[in-house]
């Protein structure tokens, strides 16, 4: 089965590694910088074979280039941004099946944070690494897209297995969860989410990755009924 474990990059980053143990196949997705790679690539026999990227921006590509070429890795990534990110070995398209050993995975086009945004989805365990569209209780920033590109975006994710596993690209859930509470003071679950995100953050865990079925409850963006409530409670949240 694919693992998918979180890597800390910069201030509040996660690069996420993927392992196929059978085959011993590994991925890296959206390395910031290359030391904490280096770190634990380094107990997994120095081996490293794709590194996928979900968008452009530098937090999530910084340390793609020099990852690729030290370990003579694959670079997959949206062919729609192949002029704004590191030289793409494999550019891809929405729809597209990658492999990854003995599993494959399919690209959704995620559009939103950024236009070429793309997230990878492995059905199987079942794994989302979703970069900066979906966040634990939160989604990213509109830099490019609508908020109806966002909208639909979301939509799609939402639709995945209740039990994906979400890997996101940032440590921002405490802050989410602020908000949400904010619309939202009495959730029950929310207050009880509360407890355990506190109980992880104090003791340095990630609060990821979250489970896709817990955010379609919990996740303002999620429950937001259509594009013009989302568009509101995007904007509500970049004032936050
Ligand atoms: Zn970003
Ligand atoms: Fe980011």
């Amino acid at each position: 089965m694919l693992t998918a474990t979180p890597i800390p990059m910069l201030a509040d980053n996660y690069a996420w590694l993927l392992r196929d143990p059978e085959t011993g196949t590994i991925a890296i997705v959206d390395p910031a910088e290359t030391a904490p790679a280096h770190a634990i690539l380094a107990q997994l026999g120095n081996r490293l074979d794709y590194i996928l990227l979900t968008h452009h921006h530098n937090d999530h590509v910084g340390g793609a280039d020099a990852l690729a070429k030290h370990y003579n890795a694959v670079i997959l990534g949206a062919a729609a941004d192949a002029h704004r990110l590191p030289p793409l070995d494999c550019a891809v398209k929405d729809g597209d099946t990658i492999r990854l050993g003995a599993h494959t995975g399919t690209v959704i086009a995620t559009p939103g944070h950024t236009i070429g945004h793309v997230s990878y989805f492995f059905p199987e365990t079942p794994i989302l690494c979703c970069g900066d569209t979906l966040f634990s209780l939160g989604c990213g920033r509109l830099f490019e897209g609508t908020p109806a590109m966002m909208f639909e975006s979301l939509g799609k994710l939402a639709s995945l297995p209740a039990e994906t596993l979400l890997c996101c690209g940032h440590e921002y859930t405490e802050h989410n969860l602020a908000f949400a509470l904010s619309l939202d003071p009495d959730n029950p679950r929310l207050l009880a989410r509360r407890e355990t995100v506190r109980q992880l953050r104090a003791a340095g865990q990630p609060t990821l990755p979250a489970k896709l079925g817990d955010e379609k409850q919990e996740n303002p963006f999620l429950t937001a009924p259509d594009a013009a409530s989302f568009a509101e409670r995007r904007a509500a949240r970049d004032r936050f």
